[in-house]
């Protein structure tokens, strides 16, 4: 039977589900003005890295060499593990080393669009999500929306004693003890998720939030071949959503209308997807902290509401201040059932449409 989404005092409180493959982070790096060091596709990663003749001096042709299918090779057969290791350890030190630029980035907005019903899962080694999570905790506290990590990531550490997770180079902060960089999950054809503790764990809550969403954003993820598995996961438990016929798959991509369509139709119910080129025209960005809200007012009450796209600022603070009074009508809202304004479109307005 599939279940009605809600909106009581122009609230919803499903979860908005978004998920981040690289081309988000290509996405944040060209918005903040290509400061910094460049980041590499898989394949360009003998080059950043200078594998070039570590892999030649093990004994391998590198020439026309397709860097996916070697590591994939090197992994599965177990010929060469000291040759694995140090590509390994290549991979995240280079990862480990890049950092946020002082002015907004995508990452900001991104963690800023969001409430605590939400989750941003991504599959980026990169730090740029929890280093937007940390720096935006000023403005948020609690209120921000969880975050996984489905490949791991150079800036989360795990205590294994604890199944704890927190920030690379902090202590438990059960036990105390100083915990273990998370491993990184290469884009290998066999992938097994239940192998790592903490990676099961990231996945099975992004399973549970996709269960119950109410809108699914893709950003920059491509869902290549080598993620056959992944893909089969989230599709298993975003079929069985009992609000699938209600919900919205929006994909933000630089491809083709066309191609996103092809490579995503499994997850669209009927026509209910959209797309988007530009993160700045998504919907996510065009109602932040409110798209489901929104989305629940439009699709279901007929009652669409003025966009309140984000500006574009140019400090970090302007942002913050700009996200306060959303916060604080959702502080009221939990304090004493006030409602969200919503500010809907006046009858006149909706003809202009
Ligand atoms: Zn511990």
């Amino acid at each position: 039977m599939p279940s009605l989404p809600s909106l009581d005092k122009n609230v919803n409180l499903a979860p908005h589900v978004v998920l981040l493959g690289a081309g988000a982070s290509i996405a944040a790096y060209l918005h903040w003005g290509r400061k910094g060091p460049c980041l590499p596709s898989m394949q360009d990663l003998i080059e950043v890295l200078s594998l070039r003749s570590v892999i030649e001096d093990a004994g391998y042709e590198t020439a026309g060499l397709n860097f996916e299918a070697f590591y994939d090779d090197l992994s599965s057969s177990g010929k060469n593990d000291d040759l694995r290791v140090l590509i390994e350890s290549r991979v995240y030190e280079f990862f480990s080393s890049l950092t946020l630029p002082d002015v907004p980035t995508i990452y900001d907005y991104l963690v800023l669009s969001l409430r605590e019903k939400d989750i941003i899962a991504t599959f980026n080694w990169d730090p740029f999500l929890l280093q937007a999570y940390m720096r935006n905790e000023v403005v948020t506290k609690d209120r921000r929306p969880r975050i996984t990590f489905l490949h791991g990531n150079v800036k989360v550490a795990v205590c294994t004693n604890c199944e704890v997770a927190g920030v690379n180079g902090r202590r438990c902060s059960r036990c105390g003890t100083s915990m273990e960089p998370s491993k990184l999950l290469y884009p290998v054809k066999r992938k097994n998720y239940n192998d790592d503790p903490f990676i099961k764990t990231e996945w099975d809550v992004l399973r549970q939030k996709l269960n119950r969403a109410y809108f699914l954003t893709i950003f920059g993820y491509s869902a290549p071949v080598t993620d056959v598995e992944a893909r089969s996961l989230m599709l298993e438990v975003w079929k069985e959503n009992k609000a699938l016929e209600f919900a919205e798959v929006e994909v933000v991509d630089i491809r083709s209308r066309k191609e996103l369509e092809s490579t995503w139709r499994d997850f669209f119910f009927s026509h209910h997807y959209m797309t988007a080129k530009d993160v700045f025209r998504s919907y996510l960005f065009t109602h932040p902290r409110r798209s489901c809200d929104a989305f629940a007012s439009a699709s279901l009450m007929c009652e669409p509401w003025h966009d309140n796209r984000f500006p574009h600022f140019k400090t970090l603070k302007e942002l913050q201040e700009w996200v306060v009074p959303l916060i604080a009508e959702e502080e009221l809202y939990d304090k004493e059932r006030k409602s969200f304004t919503g500010n809907p479109l006046a009858p006149n307005e909706k003809t202009v449409l």
